[in-house]
């Protein structure tokens, strides 16, 4: 029976014209229907050199379906090889061309001599949504554009975590993993946001290792670049935020890297004394709103949920209610996922749903006893259903109404300062 799904939190495959996008000079040519990219432009932060507004799209029609689009997707590359200035072109296939058996790879083949690289991704949303989209990008990359390199450059660390504009947060969070990789002493390598782009591809496959920090999107990437390019992957699937995960992770990376201990612990020492030096002089803030906030609920990603439910236990002492991860997290991987919610400090664990219906997520969420006002992070969805229960809302994960971010971010030591600083915001606010 046909099932109705309320308020989902992603787009489909195709929305990955956004990873596209994040990677500067770099150009997504669709090959779908006009509407598909129209639905997928609204994002905030996405205008610029290239913008959703302005991607070069083979607008398929009737006739198309009938006697299929590869001549309009083979002028459609042309001219934008022509007219617009781009380091890269990736051809992102909607559902349309895939359902009438265009061969879209064939028609990129023709422009393997042409003076800028063109690639394909097939994208049709009835693959998935726009986080398996997000991996298809990075996978013809690594099929179509990169080759295995002999030559390596030691500490140089590929860096794969959040999904760009997916997360609010992408670009503060990405420079803020490179500022902690730096500071141990290897040299961070990132292909997302400002001066990155194509130089940076270049230098994939010199590196000593890629780091996956995510609990499953990119995994199959760095499976791929292991196999195809010989580069091992070190895979954290915590997003650190605060002192407790962010130590654990330098200790972790610094480990499988071959850092010298005691650079590293001076690193997590100076961070530490930082960060508790701040904690301590709003201990009694802390301490006069944890009546308010016993338990909380995340509801977000994989990404996030994961990575602020280990935080608001491990760093704040806060008590889990139960976690919603709202991404389509693949079958495959829930147990693995679902694991690293059981391991959280002071003996607890956390129970977790894989649930992608908001009207479900909103139904729990108002049956829980939260033992006093709920605190619930998530997406906007989750506002109203808040509001009346009386609870503290912060909204962190997609959609997102309540903020404007440009490159603040939630990573690191700092990130969790970031993150204490919105929630008790929020929190005494109440007492205004
Ligand atoms: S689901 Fe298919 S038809 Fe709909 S927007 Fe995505 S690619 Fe286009």
């Amino acid at each position: 029976m046909a099932k109705l799904l309320d308020k989902q939190r992603y787009k489909c495959a195709l929305g990955a014209m956004q990873s596209v996008q994040a990677i500067e000079r770099t150009l997504p040519v669709l090959h779908s229907g006009p509407g598909c990219a129209q639905k997928l432009s609204e994002s905030i932060g996405s205008s610029g050199y290239f913008s959703p507004n302005i991607f070069p799209c083979t607008s398929i029609n009737e006739k198309d379906v009938v006697f299929g689009g590869t001549k309009k997707l083979h002028s459609t590359i042309d001219n934008a090889l022509k007219v617009i200035d781009a380091d890269l072109y990736i051809v992102l296939t909607g559902c349309i061309p895939e359902i009438v058996g265009d061969d879209s790879g064939e028609i990129v083949s023709e422009f393997a001599d042409a003076d800028k690289p063109v690639i394909y991704a097939q994208t049709a949303g009835f693959k998935g949504n726009n986080y398996k989209g997000h991996e298809q990008v990075v996978d013809a990359i690594i099929e179509q554009y990169l080759k295995k390199s002999d030559l390596k450059e030691e500490g140089l660390v590929n860096i794969w975590a959040d999904v760009p504009y997916q997360d609010l947060f992408w670009l503060g969070n990405i420079r803020e993993l490179e500022n902690l990789i730096r500071e141990i002493g290897l040299t961070p390598n990132t292909i997302f946001g400002y001066k990155r782009g194509i130089k940076n591809i270049d230098r994939i496959p010199k590196a000593q290792f890629n780091l996956l920090v995510s609990p499953w999107v990119g995994l199959s990437n760095m499976k791929k670049m292991e196999r195809k390019l010989g580069i091992p992957y070190l895979h954290y699937p915590t997003l650190p935020i605060g002192a407790t995960e962010t130590s654990k992770f330098l200790r972790e990376v610094g480990k499988f890297a071959g850092v010298d201990e005691e650079k590293i612990e001076k690193v997590i020492k100076e961070h530490e004394d930082y960060y508790y030096y701040l904690i301590e002089r709003y201990a009694d803030l802390f301490l006069e709103n944890r009546v308010i906030n016993k338990q909380f609920s995340v509801v977000a990603d994989a990404q996030y949920t994961l990575g602020i439910t280990k935080f608001l236990v491990n760093d704040l002492g806060l008590v889990p209610a139960t976690q919603f991860i709202t991404d389509d997290t693949p079958k495959n991987q829930r147990e693995k996922v679902a694991e690293e919610f059981k391991k959280l400090n002071f003996g607890l664990e956390a129970e977790v749903a894989f649930e992608t219906d908001s009207h479900k997520i909103h139904e729990e969420i108002k049956s829980h006893d939260y033992h006093g006002y709920p605190l619930v992070l998530g997406g906007y969805y989750e506002k109203e259903v808040t509001e009346g229960l009386s609870g503290n809302f912060l909204n962190i994960s997609w959609p997102v109404q309540d903020k404007v971010v440009f490159d603040d971010f939630y990573v690191g030591y700092t990130g969790g300062i970031r993150l204490i600083e919105d929630i008790y915001t929020v929190a005494v606010q109440r007492f205004n």
